[in-house]
């Protein structure tokens, strides 16, 4: 069995968010919503023998460190006086609200970053802070994943956790040059997480950014124990009705929760896993927890993830 926390379950900004006024944001301040804050979405499995995989690596990680006593160091000898039971990272994507929190692992301990080329390629040569994470040896080790092929999570002498990126069709962060981008592949820019327990076959999908919903998708999502799912927008014109934005939500890669083809229709007879909307942006609904939008997803067996939250796997 592995345990799954949930450190962070709201989209980048968080909730509520430093510079919004949305009627979510607003009420939560004044005490008069019915809903709880979150810090940006992050995820933590357990690996067994106090070791921690992190699912991406959030703005908030610090702070989501400091609020889980299993993540906090053990020193294990007088002379060991900095240790952390995180082991290892698995990005999906090399966007800013997954990749920042590693900025936050980088006092010269070593780390194994699990990724795609292009991932891995756009965060350490684009961005020189990046860097911070190579100045001792041991200290960042990536690991280039290509989606399909699975890769084993343990650090002892047994795997505890088979893994798999799965290809979505999402695009590459904007800080990514047209020039670099050229030379990416396309299937390497967003992926969801599978992890499958070796020991009794349970299997989760941590998908915080679903472009789509494939015919394959949808049997892997069939056929998994725990969906921790792309909550970000409960409609597609979310944003651009209140005019925050041009784009809509599937412009922005995130297919919306409701209307025609949304992911509550499209999975609505999914039965086998436990599932769960996460990596939810301030303006969605659901956050709301007296919300006809909060209380439709109850009814169709979705849970709304927050922070603190725990499953097993
Ligand atoms: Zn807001």
């Amino acid at each position: 069995m592995i345990e799954v926390r949930i450190l962070g379950s709201s989209a980048g900004g968080g909730f509520p968010q430093w510079n919004c006024t949305c009627t979510n944001c607003s009420r939560l301040r004044a005490g008069t919503l019915h809903g709880k804050p979150r810090s940006q979405a992050q995820v933590a499995v357990g690996l067994g023998g106090d070791r921690w995989c992190l699912l991406n690596a959030s703005p908030d990680l610090r702070f989501q460190i400091e609020a889980t006593a299993d993540l906090q160091p053990q020193a294990k000898a007088d002379d060991e006086i900095r240790s952390s039971p995180i082991a290892a990272v698995v990005l999906t994507s090399g966007d800013l609200d997954n990749v920042l929190g590693l900025l936050t692992l980088r006092e010269f301990q070593p780390l194994e970053i699990y990724a795609t080329r292009s991932i891995r390629q756009i965060i350490t040569s684009e961005n020189t802070f990046f860097r911070m994470l190579q100045r001792v040896n041991p200290q960042a080790a990536w690991h280039d994943m290509k989606p399909g092929e699975a890769f084993e999570l343990g650090f002892s002498q047994e795997s505890v956790a088979r893994c798999e990126l799965v290809p979505l069709t999402g695009e590459y962060p904007e800080y990514v040059s047209q020039e670099t981008r050229a030379t990416l592949s396309p299937e390497e820019a967003v992926v969801a997480l599978k992890v499958e327990v070796v020991s009794s076959g349970r299997r989760m999908i941590y998908c915080p950014a679903l472009p789509g919903i494939s015919d394959d998708l949808k049997a892997q999502f069939e056929a998994c124990d725990l969906l921790l799912l792309d909550g970000t927008f409960w409609s597609d014109d979310e944003l651009t009705r209140i005019a925050l934005s041009q784009r809509t939500s599937r412009d922005m890669g995130h297919l919306p929760i409701s209307g025609p083809r949304g992911s509550l229709e499209v999975l609505s007879k999914i039965q086998r896993p436990k599932k769960a909307y996460i990596h939810i942006n301030n303006t969605n609904p659901i956050l709301d927890e007296e919300s006809a939008e909060f209380m439709s997803l109850t009814a169709a067996g979705w849970g709304v993830a927050e922070d603190g939250m725990q499953f097993s796997l």
